[in-house]
């Protein structure tokens, strides 16, 4: 079966895919030369099947950003004839011309993180890549048609800030970041985006706005204690729901999207001059020092 496209997400998949996600329909964690990928689920009883990679590994649990195996999952994602990916995750908006539940289409990213791997080339310069554009242009475009056809509230495009994480953060890191325009902040998307891109492969990432970052809202004040100090109003969070409701039928559309045709987006190409330039093998395994070991 050729399965060209996955999902990335949370704990999101295990209530959204329920049942599909068991014993049956796993088909990882997957062995691969920079460790054990976390559990991907097949799924396969629809008009285009695709993979579903949990992010936080397995259940509902939720480990730090920081010790996900992002190398081994966007490996093992590769390795089975992924080529287009849709991340999906939580984040904060700055900005105040969103609402809690809106789906935000992300078009840049401000990598803050610090303690991730982020390339898979630690020991080359095979990872001396020009991120731009950062996402996907047609897979973007994708999935700005699939949220306006489900009649979502949706933006498309939009810039985040990823910190490391795990604690949210402070008012003044907020205000830094509003003074240089960045819309919303997150833990998520980084570096799953510059390894899919040293491997070639389309990616895409819709943000869902949990709350109002540290700034409180135009609304009204943050209140002091709370996890999510501005996520107090019921039809907020019953409005967020219904947007991660939605998850499961945006990823069915976008997989048949993704599957239609392959657009020319030059996501294929950001190593071919490291390809002619130290002479690589046409074969992606071997780029890697330990890859023969694969
Ligand atoms: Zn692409």
């Amino acid at each position: 079966m050729d399965v060209r496209f996955a999902c990335i997400a949370g704990g999101e998949i295990y209530r959204q895919w329920g049942p599909l996600c068991g014993q049956d329909r796993r088909v990882a964690p997957r062995s691969t030369p920079f460790g054990d990928s976390h559990e991907i689920f097949l799924v396969d009883d629809r008009d285009c099947p695709y993979y579903l990679l949990p992010r936080h590994g397995t259940g509902m649990r939720k480990m730090t950003p920081r010790d996900i195996n992002n190398r081994a999952n966007l490996f093992a994602l590769k390795d089975m004839g992924v080529d287009s990916i849709l991340a999906w995750g939580p984040g904060g908006a700055i900005t105040h011309d969103v609402a809690v539940g809106d789906l935000i289409v992300l078009s840049d990213v401000a990598d803050r993180t610090t303690q991730r791997e982020g390339t898979f080339f630690e020991e080359s310069p095979l990872g001396f890549l020009r991120p731009f554009p950062v996402f996907c242009p047609a897979l973007r475009h994708v999935a700005a048609e699939v949220l306006h056809d489900l009649g979502l509230h949706y933006h498309d495009g939009g810039a985040a800030a990823v910190s490391e994480g795990p604690r949210m953060e402070t008012r003044s890191e907020i205000r830094i970041l509003a003074h240089v325009g960045i819309d919303y902040v997150t833990h998520t998307f980084v570096p799953e985006v510059f390894l899919a891109k040293e491997l070639q492969m389309c990616y895409a990432a819709i943000l869902y706005v949990v709350n109002y970052a540290e700034t409180g809202s135009r609304h009204r004040p943050f209140a002091s204690g709370g996890l999510f100090g501005g996520l107090t109003e019921i039809d907020e969070a019953q409005r967020l729901a219904r947007s991660l409701g939605s998850m499961g039928a945006v990823v069915d559309k976008m997989a048949q999207a993704a599957g239609a045709d392959s657009p020319r987006c030059g996501c294929d190409q950001p190593m071919a001059g490291q390809i002619d330039a130290y002479d690589l093998s046409s074969d992606w395994r071997k780029w890697f020092a330990n890859g023969s070991d694969a």
